[in-house]
């Protein structure tokens, strides 16, 4: 990139002091939610080994802190965290307690080096979910955060439902756990309802309010539900926040998190902010991970898709063959990838001309033109039907594989244990 700059090939906007905030900072830390939100894919399970296997590569590439379930689930999810505890990663590894004692027990019979304590804020979970008050909230909060804290872990502090929070409560409830002793803090998008400059304004209020009691720092946890959540995240950098949480290739709740690959590539090159990540090893991550999720990542995904440094165009490719960086924003080996031509009715010429020189086949123009010819045809003569029943056979599997338990098996269960139901 730095050399197409010096060259005067193209412009950047990006490294323009104007389009930059003071409040950027050099370095942020990635705090991994694949094994926790990510796992929380409807459908999905992960086994106790693909854990230590995706934690174990997240830890070879630099990932700072990771959620690796959360412990007041079941006894078999108590296990498995312990397991990735006594894995002596370099990592942090953390879990989640809401903010009562015995999850904060839960966590720390998992000998977790980190402890997120979280609690809903907005009025709506207030009144509907948690059915507490706020001064409730406020007393479990303090005293949730000061007694993980005297068992010397690193306590974080997350407002879940933060970006539909009154902002007054908010930074009263964050200021109340730095008070108790939390390292960081973390306000949510849990929804994905804000938008970056919303996002901005939230997060300069938090910085500017709430770390008045003491410098901590920040995180944000943002959902995808309108597809901003890398945006949101990369606003919240904007404003100081150096713990984005991510998931890999996206998976979470709902439309899913912000996906680590994006928010980092994003932040090493548009921003040239160093994550700390190993960016040449994302390719393989996303693809381990979704072996394991055996969620497919969409073809078109930025950075991981299957397309994503593929071409077909003829112009496209010939832009390519001369220049690579033409049309590719950044060079697919920086995150272990390779380049794909894909030939097809878009091809032209100059792609053929550049596979037969790679093979050493001599041939005129006409009968490059005769192949390219040959190409098309044979691409527009190919039936869609196959296609599309091969296509709707996998739809098929892939709905049934994800169901989890059906209504029908859950009738048949409560049959069983009530002799009622069905
Ligand atoms: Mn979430």
């Amino acid at each position: 990139m730095f050399e197409l700059e010096k060259d005067g090939l193209i412009a950047n906007y990006n490294m323009l002091e104007e389009s930059k905030t003071e409040f950027l900072p050099e370095e942020v830390w990635i705090w991994d939610e694949t094994l926790r939100d990510g796992e929380q894919t409807p459908g999905v399970f992960l086994t106790l080994d693909e854990k230590i296997e995706l934690a174990k590569l997240m830890d070879e590439m630099g990932v700072a802190v990771i959620a690796a379930g959360f412990p007041a689930v079941s006894q078999s999810e108590k296990d498995t965290i312990k397991q990735i505890s006594s894995e002596n990663l370099g990592l942090s590894v953390a879990a989640p307690a809401r903010a009562m004692r015995s999850d904060v027990d839960a966590c720390l019979e998992c000998e977790v080096d980190e402890i997120p304590i979280f609690i809903a804020s907005s009025n709506l979970h207030l009144k509907y979910k948690l059915r507490m008050t706020r001064k409730q909230v406020v007393e479990a909060v303090a005293d949730s955060v000061s007694y993980a804290k005297d068992h010397g872990v690193v306590v974080d502090f997350i407002t879940e439902d933060s970006s539909r929070t009154e902002i007054e409560f908010l930074i009263e409830l964050h200021k109340v756990a730095i008070e108790a002793g939390a390292d960081k803090i973390c306000a949510c998008d849990t929804v994905g309802f804000l938008r970056p400059l919303s996002m901005k304004y939230l997060m300069s209020k938090i910085r500017e309010e709430v770390l008045k009691v003491k410098k901590v720092p920040l995180a944000v946890h943002c959902h995808d539900d309108f597809g901003l959540a890398t945006s949101n995240t990369l606003a919240a950098i904007e404003e100081g926040v150096t713990f984005p949480l991510t998931c890999i290739n996206g998976y979470g709740e709902r439309a899913g998190n912000a996906p680590l690959e994006e928010v980092v590539m994003a932040l090493e090159v548009l921003y040239g902010i160093n994550t700390h990540i190993k960016t040449e090893k994302l390719y393989e991550l996303s693809t381990l991970t979704e072996k394991y999720f055996t969620v497919p990542v969409p073809v078109h995904k930025a950075i991981v898709g299957e397309n994503a440094f593929s071409h077909e165009s003829g112009i496209h490719i010939h832009g390519e063959m001369e220049h690579h960086r033409a049309y590719e924003p950044i060079s697919p080996s920086s995150v272990g990838r390779g380049r794909k031509f894909f030939m097809g009715k878009f091809t032209g010429a100059h792609a053929i001309r550049h596979k037969l020189e790679k093979k050493g086949i001599e041939a005129t123009d006409d009968e490059v033109s005769i192949i390219v010819e040959r190409i098309k045809e044979l691409q527009e003569k190919l039936g869609k039907d196959d296609m599309r029943s091969a296509f709707n056979d996998v739809k098929k599997i892939m709905s049934e594989m994800h169901t989890g338990v059906s209504e029908d098996e859950l009738w048949e269960i409560v049959n069983d244990v009530t002799g009622k139901g069905i």
